[in-house]
């Protein structure tokens, strides 16, 4: 038995290595085209284990990646390889559209060609992670999103990412495949890119410069500690499910504003100071078309796989705040 990972070299990507590899002795292949938004310090811990395979490649190059699938003869496949930063995608959604639409259209060609060749295993899927953004945004009083919810993406990257879910839904539909797509609300944790969010605050904070704020910080997110979101991915792969489509949130709503101004205090008190970092809070135009909120209900996977969110935000913000404090620590 082995898993197959692209994009294992990102944010969720490289957690999710790193919790399968705490779960389960198998062999783990990553594929990973190593863009600026990898950083392979992040797999140390695991770059000597004997079961663990790299391969610098982009998952548009279908035969090197046929060969990779070849040699290792994989039965678990998940996808987390994607461009995923939606202001790049407002400036140009160019390779949005090469990987999260065509890429995954490649990976699923050779998917359905591995498959058809090895059908008698029942242990074979194909796991596509995706994001809650497909479904567009909330109001105030709006139901969370669930399974049912339709499509309604409104910027060019959770455009492309519906994109690749449809062409998934498409492929179980004409060609009876295993595949599995999942919609997580926003991750935070160790390893994320510094263009994000979090990390972003963190490391303007601690270089004292401002920290910008999108409109009035009113946006509201549903935030799951990484780890969680992994370990759901695990229960659902383990699960053998006939279901093909989850939903996977962190019940935990906040807005943009509150989420810094809650880590601007816990880093002054960590830091034993005095100084208030919610000064260097800069309020700058508007991200165009920004969606207001995104919720997730769980009440699928909950009752359907042995899963739901364990870590208190409390617990997962000061363990992220400790994480990037290490990192960004001159
Ligand atoms: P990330 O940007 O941190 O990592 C993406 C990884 O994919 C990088 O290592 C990059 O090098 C690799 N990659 C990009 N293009 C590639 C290509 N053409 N071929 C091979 N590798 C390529 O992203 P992330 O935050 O870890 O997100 C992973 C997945 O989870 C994405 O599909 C994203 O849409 C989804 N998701 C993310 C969040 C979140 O909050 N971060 C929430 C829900 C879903």
């Amino acid at each position: 038995m082995s898993i197959l990972v692209f994009g294992g070299s990102g944010f969720i990507g490289s957690r999710f290595i790193r919790r399968w590899s705490q779960h389960s002795s198998t062999e783990i292949i990553n594929i990973d085209k190593l863009t600026y938004a990898s950083d392979q310090s992040n797999l140390e811990f695991i770059n000597n284990n004997a079961k663990y395979f790299f391969y610098e490649e982009d998952i548009n190059n279908k035969n090197s990646i046929r060969e990779i699938i070849n040699k290792h003869k994989p039965n678990i496949f998940v996808n987390f390889a994607a461009e995923t930063h939606v202001d790049n995608s407002i400036e140009s959604s160019y390779e949005f559209i090469k990987t999260n639409v065509l890429g995954v259209q490649t990976l699923l060609d050779l998917f359905r060609e591995y498959y058809n060749r090895y059908q008698n295993d029942s242990n074979i899927q194909f796991v596509q992670i995706s994001t809650d953004e497909v479904y567009g945004d909330l109001q105030d009083n709006d139901s969370p999103f669930t399974e049912n919810t339709n499509y309604s993406p409104k910027n060019p990257y959770s455009a492309s990412k519906a994109a690749g879910d449809h062409l998934v839904f498409s492929y179980i539909n004409t060609h009876s495949l295993p595949l599995i797509v999942t919609n997580c609300s926003n991750n935070y944790g160790p390893n994320q890119h510094r263009e994000k969010l979090i990390p972003k605050v963190i490391y303007n904070a601690l270089n004292n410069k401002s920290i910008p704020v999108y409109g009035k910080g009113n946006n509201i997110r549903d935030w799951i500690y990484v780890d969680d979101h992994c370990d759901a991915l695990i229960e659902i792969i383990e699960s053998n499910t006939q279901y093909s489509h989850f939903n996977i949130g962190g019940e935990n709503e906040l807005k943009n504003l509150d989420l810094i101004n809650q880590i601007c205090d816990i880093l002054s008190k960590k830091l034993n100071n005095t100084l208030d970092y919610k000064k260097l809070i800069k309020y700058v135009d508007d991200r165009p078309g920004h969606d207001y909120r995104y919720a997730i209900d769980n009440s699928f996977i909950i009752e359907n796989i042995d899963w739901k969110p364990s870590k208190s935000f409390l617990d997962g913000i000061s363990d992220t705040i400790d994480f990037y404090l290490n990192k960004y620590k001159t």
